[in-house]
């Protein structure tokens, strides 16, 4: 079943109706000159609002009252704060901005999975996918408008890379699906595996990753955030660095350079040699992805080569089913094909699990609404781009 329960936004607007403003940089026109509190993390959320309190002539305490209202028990605007004096929440949203993402889209799967699209001010379309399993509500979130990769199975890498997320436009999309009309959700894990490689982003991801586990931000435990990979290593010596347990995810995809770099081309950048050995020193362990490709990477010496790898760095390994719908020419593995796969595995000594394929009929995969409903901008090149930052 496809029930789009909110259509997208015209694409020409009536009669009468400004066009909107394109704003390059995606800061939207009502955050303009003011200090946006979904870009900065709790901590430092309090310390300006601290400053703007005592200027105010207001106690301190205010802060407190302010910040989890930005993301914990969030709010759509500052008149929402109704335990805060009104000319206090007049004064705050004079000088401060809490900048909303446009959902413009909203399907829902038979298997309860959601999937949003929201647009951002500067016109670019990204999504956020919900995929409830037993008492778990997992957030697959977006990092980066597009993707640089071009992995060949992927949707998102065939619409290019646009541009790099803000803070408040990944933690925006958490907040978002909590402060729903309808049915408001909560997330209990996350996921970066939605739109974009997160890594290549880490300027804005590292302060995300504390507004999702810090207590008075999402209060999500860091175990239950995963951060996935194609294996930028200095971003995953920069995860690594960090104290709290956020897991890693490296999408492997094949066992071999010669087939690795055929699927993806970072691999050239970043080979397999490499990212096994960031695997094996990262201090927590990892998850490897292994998205199956009938007649690719599904063969039995593929697993016994999968398997080595995995016991070199003791990863565990989530076989997942091509979703269908990504970039033209692959078909899925048959299932009894995936799990002699896995069992070849297991045989091993590797630790494997075969994944659900989730939202199939609502084209849950990476990048697959977006281009449903945008169809296929041109890509600008990561190369040229200052926008892409590297850890
Ligand atoms: N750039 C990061 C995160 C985004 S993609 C990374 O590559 O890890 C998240 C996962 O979805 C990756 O493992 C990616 O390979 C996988 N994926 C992309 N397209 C898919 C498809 N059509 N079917 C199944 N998995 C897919």
């Amino acid at each position: 079943m496809t029930a789009p329960e909110i259509p997208p936004a015209p694409s020409t607007p009536p009669a009468g109706r400004a066009l909107p403003v394109r704003r390059p940089d995606g800061i939207p026109p009502e955050a303009e000159g003011k200090v946006n509190l979904l870009d900065l993390t709790p901590a430092e959320a309090e310390r300006v609002l601290r400053e703007f309190a005592a200027e105010q002539g207001q106690p301190a305490y205010r802060a407190t009252q302010v910040v989890p209202r930005l993301w914990q028990r969030p709010v759509r605007s500052f008149d929402e704060i109704t335990d805060l004096p009104a000319a206090f929440r007049a004064a705050l949203a004079e000088r401060f901005a809490l900048p909303r993402l446009q959902l413009v889209a909203h399907q829902r799967s038979s298997d309860g999975t959601r999937k949003f699209l929201f647009r951002l001010a500067d016109g670019q379309a990204i999504e956020t996918v919900a995929i409830p399993d037993r008492d778990r509500l997992t957030f697959c979130i977006s990092s980066q408008a597009g993707c640089a990769l071009k992995c060949s199975f992927c949707a998102t890498g065939v619409m290019g890379f646009q541009r790099n997320l803000h803070v408040f436009e990944i933690a925006g999309q958490v907040r978002e699906l909590a402060l729903l009309d309808e049915d408001p959700v909560r997330a209990t894990n996350i996921v970066f595996m939605g739109m974009g490689e997160p890594l290549m982003n880490w300027k804005a991801v590292d302060p995300t990753l504390t507004i999702l586990n810090a207590p008075n931000g999402f209060g999500i435990g860091a175990r239950h955030i995963t951060v996935s990979t194609v294996g930028v290593l200095p971003g995953i010596v920069a995860l690594g660095e960090r104290p709290e347990q956020f897991r890693l995810a490296i999408s492997i995809h094949a066992p071999t350079d010669a087939l690795r770099g055929e699927l993806m081309p970072v691999n050239v950048k970043y080979p397999l040699a490499d990212v096994i050995a960031a695997a094996a020193t990262f201090d927590r362990r990892v998850t490897f992805e292994y998205v199956m490709l009938g007649g690719v990477n599904d063969r039995a010496e593929h697993a016994m080569e999968l398997a080595r790898l995995a016991r070199e760095c003791r990863a565990f390994v989530n076989l997942i089913p091509l979703h269908p719908g990504g970039a033209m020419g692959f078909t899925p593995t048959p299932a009894d094909r995936i799990v002699r796969f896995a069992e070849s595995m297991r045989g091993r000594g590797v630790e494997v699990a075969v994944r659900k394929s989730r939202g199939v009929d609502i084209a849950a995969a990476c990048g697959q609404l977006r281009v449903e409903r945008l169809g296929r901008r041109a890509p600008r090149s990561a190369e040229d781009d200052r926008d892409v930052q590297v850890a």
